[in-house]
């Protein structure tokens, strides 16, 4: 969930480290700290708040050093306190480790290593890795022998990083993503590619249940029964340097402005798993997506997508709830899995479920070095670079493209979608968002808004709701149009606001009727649409299209609304609170 990053080298490591945890920050971020091998000790600065202010505070980036590992946590375990942010010392002092992911049989652990003297000063489950190598360390001595003692005696998932007090490095990875860079000044390890993508793009990717072990002389991989393990060196392409906001305010604003481009390149990249993939969604006998969040939505939109023009039916389940849907999967089942990360836990659960009784697994992903991708028979990348802002915009976008693509090609091209017109459709909407920024102003204060839709506009509705949740802390919620009469009517009077999704398409009329029925209960009315109408208090104008494509388009319009409610309530639209990006734990 969080980042770590760990360095050694011929530089200053906390600088470096500092401007990692900057770049990674995206990934989860209630607290920070640094910790640094120097003069044969080892160094450990942290605090609560963004690297930004705790640095300020602290002056992380002062402490010296040429080896070095950071962390910005998102907690699980123990209240967001300085004492609980890592790196967490062991209870000698001459091991510090930072941690991403979750112990489970930390609790046990720390009893036993309690009984044999050593002293726990945090409530997190991760402090118990710090004690638990320096036992082993104390017992035999050895970096590697106490890197696959402790990793046989945790439970759970994790990927950590340690700093010995010789200046060593030392990093195990299960279940949760670790990545090597290797560097003409020096070693870095990271979750993720934009800790230290400034500085090399020659990659190594540890796989599950590897270790490293990284010092002056250089680096050793080992499975964690000890055998070494010999990797090829990959490049990561150079869309992960393109991680600056540029001429933007912010990520989110950036990223919602790429998506006239980004849904024309979607699945580009993989033209040829596009094809196969299609070809065995065409075949199946049963047909399943899955996905969290955004991702769900997208996969809501799929069904609609998947029966009207491709006359397939495929069921949507959301991935935390295939754990308890019994027995779903029938063998020989397809199951399609969305994810931007390719981390979510949530997905891989699902997938691993799945895989069990024999479901071949087709991913649309955006990081095409994930775990997902590792799962999936086929992978389909979306193509849309690095998204930083917490909540998705373009990588929603890019997903329904991709979904389009395929339901297209099954039904021989006869949805009638045009990616280059719906492309140009975008950008006359990011061409004048005036009248959105004045009815951000409008919904600032608001305490509630509903969003209605009907037919495929109703998972669009339930996406919105999502981004005005996750941007402006606004209760939002997302209806299919005719359940308001069946219950939410009773909450309309002059303090809400309901956003209607009524391009002009078979739902436009019903969706009308309900927007009367709002009105006269003196709600605020908000029309999404290409024609206007007097029940509108505010209209949005979307460009009028070919109605197979105003799923792809409305929702444009109210990631822009959602984003600058966000600048006017003075949140940070790129690192909603208590959310992070890669939720890479249950
Ligand atoms: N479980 C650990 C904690 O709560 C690490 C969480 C994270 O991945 O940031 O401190």
């Amino acid at each position: 969930m969080c980042s770590i990053i760990g360095y050694l080298g011929l530089n200053q490591a906390a600088p470096i480290i500092v401007k990692g945890l900057k770049r990674m920050e995206y990934r989860g971020y209630d607290s920070v700290g640094v910790a640094t091998f120097s003069n044969n000790h080892i160094l450990v600065r942290k605090g609560v708040g963004k690297v930004i202010e705790v640095n300020k505070a602290v002056r992380l980036d002062e402490l010296s050093g040429t080896v070095g590992i950071g962390h910005t946590r998102w907690a699980t375990h123990g209240m967001v306190t300085d004492t609980n942010a890592h790196p967490h010392p062991s209870s000698t002092g001459e091991i510090a480790i930072v941690h991403n992911g979750i112990i489970e049989n930390h609790e046990e652990l720390k009893r036993e290593l309690e009984q044999k003297g050593y002293a726990f000063k945090s409530q997190t489950d991760s402090e118990v890795i710090a004690n638990l190598l320096q036992y082993h360390h104390d017992e035999t001595g050895d970096i590697k022998q106490s890197m696959t003692h402790t990793v046989s005696d945790l439970k759970g998932s994790y990927a950590f990083v340690a700093v010995f007090e010789d200046g060593t490095l030392a990093a195990a990875r299960f279940h949760e993503p670790l990545i090597i860079g290797i560097g003409k000044e020096g070693y870095f390890i990271s979750s993720d590619v934009l800790g230290f993508v400034e500085h090399t793009d020659e990659v190594i990717y540890l796989d599950n249940r590897e270790f490293v072990i990284i010092n002056t002389t250089g680096i050793q991989i080992f499975d964690f029964n000890i055998n070494p393990v010999r990797h090829q060196i990959t490049k990561v392409s150079k869309e992960f340097a393109d991680v600056y906001k540029g001429e933007y305010a912010h990520f989110t604003l950036k990223e919602i402005s790429e998506q006239p481009t980004t849904i024309l390149n979607a699945g580009n990249n993989t033209k040829l798993e596009l094809d196969l993939a299609t070809d065995l969604i065409r075949h199946a006998k049963t047909l399943y997506i899955t996905g969290s969040g955004t991702s769900y939505n997208a996969a809501l939109v799929a069904k609609f997508l998947f029966s009207k023009y491709a006359k397939i039916k495929i069921e949507p389940i959301i991935s935390s709830e295939v754990h308890f849907s019994h027995d779903v999967f029938e063998q020989q089942s397809i199951l399609i899995a969305l994810s931007q990360s390719g981390e979510s836990a949530d997905v891989l659960e699902a997938v691993n479920i799945a895989k069990k009784t024999g479901t071949k697994i087709i991913s649309i992903v955006n990081i095409m070095t994930s775990s997902l991708v590792h799962l999936s028979s086929i992978s389909i990348g979306l193509g849309c670079g690095p998204e930083i802002g917490v909540a998705a915009t373009k990588s929603f976008t890019a997903q329904l493209a991709i979904l389009y693509k395929i339901a297209d090609k099954i039904c021989n091209g006869s949805t009638g979608i045009d990616f280059a017109k719906a492309s140009e459709a975008i950008k006359k909407i990011l061409s004048d968002d005036s009248k959105i920024k004045e009815i951000a102003k409008k919904i600032r204060d608001v305490s509630d808004i509903y969003i209605l839709g009907r037919g495929i506009h109703y998972p669009i509705a339930s996406e919105a709701s999502l981004k005005l949740k996750e941007l402006t802390y606004i209760h939002a919620e997302g209806l299919p149009g005719g359940e308001l009469k069946h219950g939410p009517l009773a909450l309309m009077d002059s303090n809400t606001y309901v956003i209607m999704i009524n391009p002009s398409d078979p739902t436009y009329s019903d969706t009308l009727t309900s927007a009367r029925e709002i009105k006269a209960r003196g709600a605020k009315v908000i029309g999404v649409s290409d024609k206007p109408s007097d029940v509108y208090d505010y209209w949005i104008e979307i460009p009028q299209i070919d109605e197979s494509m105003y799923p792809l388009v409305e929702i444009i319009p109210i990631q822009l609304l959602a984003y600058y409610a966000a600048v006017e309530k003075d949140t940070d639209p790129d690192y909603p609170r208590n959310l992070a990006k890669s939720v890479t734990v249950k």
